[in-house]
């Protein structure tokens, strides 16, 4: 199964992408966590991404697609994966698209979560809050600047994906406003009938 979770930042991506992975042991291939492991290893890709993140502006296409394509020839792949966070844009799609079909591989399904911006803010508060309370450490992205321009780089250039997916007839959306097991309910009925 290879999927693509698309939606705003906290919408609940990884969240439920984590649960697919559990229950159908297919791996979550999260671009924003490849990218911060890069930064933590201190490897020329998170050196050069580092400032460009915590200013929540997007990396290079370039860089992901690379990260992404070389991602998906891990063993790990082979039965499926699930794209969190990335494509990002329109030239990502494409890219995608090609780098699947140099791979003899498919999508099955693209799931869009929607939701409201100011739930966003305020589950951006909470993750902060929680994450203190229990002692981690905090996303150098997670304030309400950095997160205002993800948010704004999402309606500039991520939103379009939908209309891009939708014309491939994989577009499937999700209410992400609804609790966790609710979501999670609905796409396991999607992905049955995908
Ligand atoms: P995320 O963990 O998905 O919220 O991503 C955190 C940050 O990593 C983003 O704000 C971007 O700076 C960068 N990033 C992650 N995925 C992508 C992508 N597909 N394209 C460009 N930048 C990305």
């Amino acid at each position: 199964m290879r999927l693509i979770f698309l939606g705003p930042p906290g919408a609940g991506k990884g969240t439920q992408a984590k649960l697919l992975t559990d229950k159908h042991g297919i791996p979550q291939l999260s671009t924003g966590d490849m990218l911060r492991a890069a930064v933590a290893a201190g490897t020329d890709v998170g050196r050069r991404a580092k400032a460009v993140m915590d200013a929540g502006q997007l990396v290079s296409d370039a860089i992901v697609n690379e990260i992404v394509s070389d991602r998906i020839d891990s063993p790990d792949c082979a039965k499926g994966f699930i794209l969190d966070g990335y494509p990002r844009t329109v030239p990502q799609a494409e890219a995608l698209d090609s780098i699947l079909a140099g791979k003899g591989i498919a999508l099955d399904a693209v799931i869009e979560l929607k939701v409201d911006e100011e739930a966003l803010v305020r589950r951006m508060e909470n993750r902060v809050a929680e994450t203190i309370a229990a002692g981690g450490s905090v996303r150098s992205d997670d304030n309400p600047e950095a997160f205002k321009r993800r948010l704004a780089e999402y309606r500039e250039k991520t939103a379009p994906l939908s209309s891009y997916y939708a014309l491939t007839g994989k577009l499937k959306t999700v209410d992400g406003m609804a609790n966790v097991d609710a979501v999670t309910a609905e796409i396991d009925g999607i992905l049955e009938r995908a």
